[in-house]
């Protein structure tokens, strides 16, 4: 081949592959792909799903720095649901159900019209390095392609092993090859590998199920897209079909349970905890009423549907006899069985959070290969990867994204200084600072870094430019507009008549109050854009609660010296989830500052538990 000199060198066409080649070239450096196949750049291992509750603000924060996964799901969604949209906008999830080929052609065919990207088909087995720099990467069959940053972003290929009941099968995914090779060379590095797991289930022939005899789920009526550059959906929208699992299957799983890989003692890593797999859910939660399948079509033309939530590692006789026993699906065909897999992982405590090894000057890694499990976790770390190395080949300052800023901030800071005993996902309760990192403001939050450091194009910052002087514009006008509390009455605002006057933008805060109403007050106010109206609404929706967090976030600091008795009874805390009443009552901080730091911690908990001391006292 020509020149085999470039800027960064980008190992894995996968989520993180893709988002970090992508960047790269976006900001100007001269970039190469080296992937096993051109063909299967983009593919969705397992559920054909973009988005989700967490996962959904990582699409909106790739999205709002330019990246494709957004877009991509924009293309390719063929049922999108806003999932909590009865809960506050902080804890939206956008989701979409996508078809797995008009996905992955919309991440190839963006990726093969940039201008500084050349892909490559190969298997990189080994980097040749100094102590102070990255020299080369090598291919397999002896190709060297040299560059001073390489982005390892080898997924669930490392020292990959399927298993289906007794049966082991070398390999990355089903039909491809584990990457062998790299896993030495890390090893041989110095870094701490991991083993985890994750798993699959069998695909059913969409025409053999009793569609009829099935409950069914509906995508919105009014889909909202990913990205801030997608104006409205096109694809046709589909119909999921639900079905739930039966005594009979438990029974069957239950007796085989020694069979299955997982539970028989021939895996050994660990598998993660929020996406057990059909075994995990009979052996830990029992029959009760049963557990729910959604049965999900991979694409408007492929008959292939994706049982979702029967993921298992049971022989394929097995897997056959207890799919036969749940409703709708006594007479399906299956496809593909389902299996799991295991590969090594690097403890991502190696890794600064700009995801660059600190004992390797150069070499980054992103996605799967850092203990995470999921396409957008994968996305958002390859977009904050490749950015560095393009910022690094360029001698540039590195970025790094803080909790405060974003989600993809939390999940690094989350990653590079606690490591993962399980594969790690993205969720809403993670983030301290959820009233402010919240689904629709992404883009203000962070297309303005993105413009600075060069990696949003163009159009985007033309765009966003734009919606940022309506928004200044829009807030401007209804922050110094203000109404009587009687003209507010007279407007039909019910508002106390205290006699004080109240901004625009304060009245938006009040139960059913619009832009709608506010302009039947002011018919002057001018109609922007859809996407500033709702911006503004949520804005002035949340500026009380705004307000509240920074007082918590004070009181907060005031008391962080204040120590919790070591008998202190957590279970009787009310206004506090389960879920943290359980996570103080194992680590039972010392301090306040101490609890502080705990996984999921909010101010707004925080200052539940001081006034809750301080009433003790
Ligand atoms: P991948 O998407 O795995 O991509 C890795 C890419 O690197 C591939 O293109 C591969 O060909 C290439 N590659 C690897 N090694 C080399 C090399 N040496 N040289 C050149 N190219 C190389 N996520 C969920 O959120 N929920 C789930 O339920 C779930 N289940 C899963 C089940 C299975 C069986 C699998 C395989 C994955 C599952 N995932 C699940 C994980 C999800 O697929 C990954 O998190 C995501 O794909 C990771 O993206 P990635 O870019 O890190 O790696």
């Amino acid at each position: 081949m020509r020149d085999m000199r470039f800027d960064v060198v980008v190992v894995g066409g996968g989520h993180a592959g893709s988002e970090a080649a992508a960047t790269a070239a976006r900001m100007g450096a001269r970039t190469v792909l080296v992937t096993h196949r051109r063909d299967t750049i983009g593919t969705m291992s397992c559920n054909p799903a973009i988005g989700g509750l967490g996962k959904g603000h990582l699409v909106r924060e790739i999205d709002a720095l330019d990246g494709l996964m957004g877009r991509c799901a924009d293309r390719g969604g063929i049922q999108f649901r806003m999932l909590n949209r009865r809960k506050g906008p902080a804890v939206w999830g956008p989701r979409t159900q996508a078809d797995r080929g008009l996905y992955k052609n919309a991440i190839q065919e963006s990726l093969f019209a940039l201008d500084n990207l050349e892909i490559i088909e190969g298997d990189v087995f080994d980097i040749d390095r100094s102590d102070t720099e990255i020299k080369s990467v090598i291919l397999k069959d002896g190709r060297h392609i040299h560059a001073g940053a390489v982005v390892l972003t080898t997924g669930t290929f490392l020292r990959g092993l399927i298993h289906i009941g007794d049966r082991k099968i070398a390999a990355g995914r089903m039909g491809e090859d584990p990457s062998v090779g790299l896993s030495a060379t890390l090893a041989k590095a110095g870094l701490r590998l991991g083993r985890l797991k994750t798993g699959t289930p069998a695909r059913l022939d969409g025409n053999t199920i009793d569609w009829a005899s099935l409950d069914s789920q509906a995508a919105d009526a009014d889909p909202t897209p990913f990205s801030f550059l997608t104006e409205r959906i096109t694809n046709p929208q589909i119909t999921c079909g639900i079905t739930r699992t039966t005594e009979r299957t438990h029974a069957l799983i239950r007796e085989n349970i020694h069979r299955s890989a997982m539970y028989s003692g021939q895996i050994e890593g660990v598998g993660p905890r929020y996406c057990p797999s059909i075994e995990d859910k009979i052996m830990r939660f029992g029959d009760r009423d049963g557990h729910q399948i959604f049965l999900e079509p991979e694409g408007l033309n492929d008959d292939t549907v994706y049982p979702n939530g029967i993921s298992s590692s049971l022989p394929e006789e097995v897997q056959e006899a207890f799919i036969h026993s749940i409703p709708g699906l006594e007479s399906v065909r299956i496809l593909q069985t389902g299996y799991a897999i295991e590969y090594d992982h690097v403890d991502p405590t190696e890794l600064y959070p700009t995801l660059q090894v600190k004992s390797i000057p150069g070499l980054f890694l992103a996605g799967q290969i850092n203990g995470t499990t999921g396409y957008e976790e994968a996305g958002a770390q390859g977009l904050v990867a490749g950015l560095n190395a393009a910022l690094l080949a360029g001698g540039g300052a590195p970025l790094v994204l803080s909790r405060t800023d974003s989600y993809i901030g939390v999940m690094i800071d989350d990653l590079t200084s606690r490591g993962v005993a399980e594969p790690y996902r993205m969720f809403t309760s993670r983030s301290e600072y959820r009233l402010t990192l919240r689904v629709d403001n992404a883009d203000e939050r962070l297309t303005p870094f993105g413009m600075q450091v060069g990696c949003v194009g163009a159009e985007r910052a033309q765009r966003f430019s734009a919606y940022q002087r309506e928004m200044e514009d829009a807030l401007a006008q209804l922050s110094t507009r203000t109404l009587s509390p009687t003209a507010a009455s007279h407007a039909g605002i019910v508002v106390n008549q205290d006699g004080r006057r109240r901004s625009g933008l304060e009245l938006l805060s009040y139960p059913g109050v619009d832009l709608d109403a506010l302009r039947r007050v002011w018919g002057d106010l001018p109609s922007w854009q859809p996407k500033v109206r709702q911006a503004v609404e949520i804005h002035a929706a949340y500026s009380v609660y705004l307000d509240r967090q920074e007082s918590d976030i004070a009181m907060v600091r005031r008391e962080e010296g204040r120590v919790i008795p070591a008998d202190f009874d957590y279970s009787g805390l009310s206004g506090l989830s389960n879920e943290l009443k359980q996570k103080l009552g194992v680590a039972r901080p010392w301090s306040i500052a101490q609890a502080s730091r705990l996984d999921g911690m909010t101010p707004a908990a925080l200052s539940l538990l001081i006034a809750h001391l301080k009433r003790a006292e």
